[in-house]
């Protein structure tokens, strides 16, 4: 880590923002360029003041036009409207006229590097969830290295996004009796996961004992809902999140096609009504159908994976479309039900959390969560909502502070050139990402994708 060395770390400066220039003491200077700062991590131990920027707060739909945001050991300690001259000390000062401020953004559902990844493999994952705007991922698989992983990252050796780390898979193929899942719950409680992933193939009362126990342990459980389960079980036991939506369309086709219609309210409205929280991950659903050559050339991404990562990608997906081919009807009802049923949701006002697990079949992270929210996008939903769920929400599912700027939260920024109110191309060229108070500069960023991207294009 590099310290920050363009402006003393004894300076003291008074400044007013005005129209577009800001006032050093007396002396009117043009607002210096962000390149002005340091390009590497900048150790947080130094207050930071984004200045005159839009603010969008996520907070309520608080927005402030030439706004400032304040940083200190890794929170935000002030935000509103530049009013006139501050006093500052001992600042450094990131200039943001013209450009919009929000939080980061929150993967609900993402997948960490693995034991067996090299290092090389693990903290390219992690950059990557970064440089696509995110700045806390939800682990929806966990393995004893993610602790480590999560050490370096608020440590700032490790430049990646916040971590909640989810446990091993709680499925069928190793959890086969009541017992054995309270045993489970008991371990990864005590070993310090934030959460029990629940998958497929459990009984019914091991899925009980399973929720049973976590509750008394005080731990969350969320995931997939297990064969045995019906969707209103899974929101009766109060599974914390579900994941895919699949058994929702299962459901949903299992009735007589004139009747699905209505099934699918009942099912919406009963997720409202027992306050439950979906995690789509539409995109990859839809991927696993539909993805076009066209749809994968405009996945300019993947430039940032290396060609054996497709090659894996690519047999997984056709071993998927295999499983369709005696039914690619049946496959085509299958997403145009997916589509429905997340407006559906969305219009019921359902607690939504953006989600996209990647990295799988050609979801790169971080830029998978920009593919998922223009999916939201193409089904209908406002891009005010998508915002939301991609951030306020994260943080009002984990009751924790992050997902505003806001006094007292956690400071995971982003800066952007354009308006994401507007269109959310603008997640594609961020001018830099703070991740609880370490900064990196858009330019930081793009030189290592470019790096990568050089990398990977030998080999392809
Ligand atoms: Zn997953």
């Amino acid at each position: 880590m590099t310290a920050f060395k363009n402006i003393p770390s004894t300076l003291s400066l008074t400044f007013a923002l005005t129209m577009g220039a800001l006032t050093f003491g007396a002396t009117t200077l043009s607002v210096p360029q962000a390149q002005a700062f340091d390009d590497h991590v900048m150790a947080r131990d130094m207050e930071t003041l984004f200045v005159g920027a839009t603010v969008l707060t996520m907070d309520g739909g608080t927005v402030y036009d030439k706004g400032y945001v304040r940083v200190k050991d890794g929170v935000i300690t002030e935000v509103g409207p530049m009013t006139g001259p501050m006093t500052v000390n001992n600042v450094r000062v990131i200039p943001s006229q013209g450009k919009f401020i929000m939080p980061g953004l929150v993967e609900a559902h993402g997948h960490l590097p693995f034991i067996g990844n090299s290092l090389r493999d693990t903290e390219e994952v992690m950059f990557l969830y970064v440089a696509g705007g995110v700045t806390t991922v939800r682990g929806m698989q966990g393995n004893e290295a993610q602790f480590g992983l999560r050490d370096r990252v608020n440590s700032g050796d490790l430049l990646g996004p916040n971590l909640t780390l989810g446990s091993p898979s709680l499925h069928g193929g190793r959890v086969k009796t009541p017992e054995e899942a309270r045993q489970f719950v008991r371990q990864y409680k005590e070993e310090g996961y934030d959460l029990l992933k629940v998958h497929e193939g459990l009984s019914f009362d091991t899925y009980m004992a399973l929720v049973d126990e976590a509750n008394k342990q005080g731990i969350r459980f969320a995931g997939h809902i297990t064969d045995t389960v019906t969707v209103e079980q899974a929101l009766d036991a109060g599974q914390d999140t579900i994941e895919h939506m699949d058994n929702y369309v299962a459901e949903i086709m299992a009735v007589p096609e004139g009747e699905r219609d209505a099934k699918m309210a009942e099912l919406v409205a009963m997720t409202k009504a027992k306050n439950g929280w979906i995690v789509p991950t539409d995109v990859l659903f839809q991927r696993f159908f539909d993805p076009s050559d066209a749809e994968i050339a405009r996945l300019d991404e993947l430039k940032y994976v290396s060609a054996d990562t497709i090659a894996g990608w690519k047999r997984r997906h056709e071993s998927f479309v295999a499983s369709f081919r005696e039914s690619p009807e049946q496959g085509k009802a299958y997403s145009m039900w997916r589509k429905k049923l997340l407006k559906a949701l969305a219009d019921a006002d359902v607690n939504i959390l953006l989600g996209s697990d990647a990295p799988q079949v050609y979801s790169v992270p971080g830029f998978s969560v920009q593919r998922e929210m223009e999916g939201m996008q193409d089904v209908g939903i406002s891009i005010a909502d998508i915002l939301d769920s991609g951030t306020h929400m994260g943080g009002v599912y984990s009751n924790e502070a992050y997902g505003l700027i806001k006094a007292g939260y956690r400071a995971d920024i982003l800066l952007l050139d354009e308006d994401p109110r507007q269109d959310l191309s603008a997640f594609r060229a961020l001018d830099g990402v703070m991740v609880k108070g370490y900064w990196h500069s858009g330019e930081e960023i793009q030189k290592r994708l470019n790096d990568m991207a050089d990398r990977y294009a030998k080999d392809k």
